[in-house]
């Protein structure tokens, strides 16, 4: 039986409180506040203390799909990516960097929310992102 315990960032909201995933042979089964961290201060919210229920959820995404003759097809992380880069480029193109808009999650951290914006801005040349935490 393998226990460790794994420090990471809360992902449900923008705060970033810092907590300890409890792993059983490789399952994530617990979280446990840090109480060394100045955002938290080994308190959490009620979302916090369950934030490793999604990991493994049912529902959740595992790898990359791209719709092939109408149906959402499994393929290689390699493909997925040459296949966006290339419909961003032919639609900034033909319409223009402000054709294209990006949407981000609460259940990613602060430092993915920055780069994605970062890749609008600088890489896309758009200023149309938002994020699900304030809708
Ligand atoms: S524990 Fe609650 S307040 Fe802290 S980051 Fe998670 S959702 Fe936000």
């Amino acid at each position: 039986m393998d226990y460790r315990t794994v420090l990471t960032t809360c992902t449900y909201c923008g705060c970033g409180c810092n907590v300890f995933l409890e792993v059983l042979d490789g399952e994530p089964i617990g979280t446990i506040p840090c109480k060394t961290s100045p955002v938290n201060e080994g308190k959490l919210c009620i979302k916090g203390w369950n934030v490793h229920e999604f990991i493994r959820d049912d529902g959740r995404l595992t790898a990359p799909l791209v719709r092939k003759d109408g149906k959402l097809e499994e393929v290689s992380w390699d493909e997925a990516l040459d296949y966006t880069a290339s419909k961003l480029k032919a639609i900034k193109e033909k319409h223009g960097s402000d054709s294209i808009g990006f949407l981000t999650s609460a259940r990613v951290t602060n430092e993915e929310n920055y780069l994605l914006q970062k890749f609008a801005r600088a890489g896309v040349g758009t200023n149309n992102v938002d994020h699900c935490a304030r809708l």
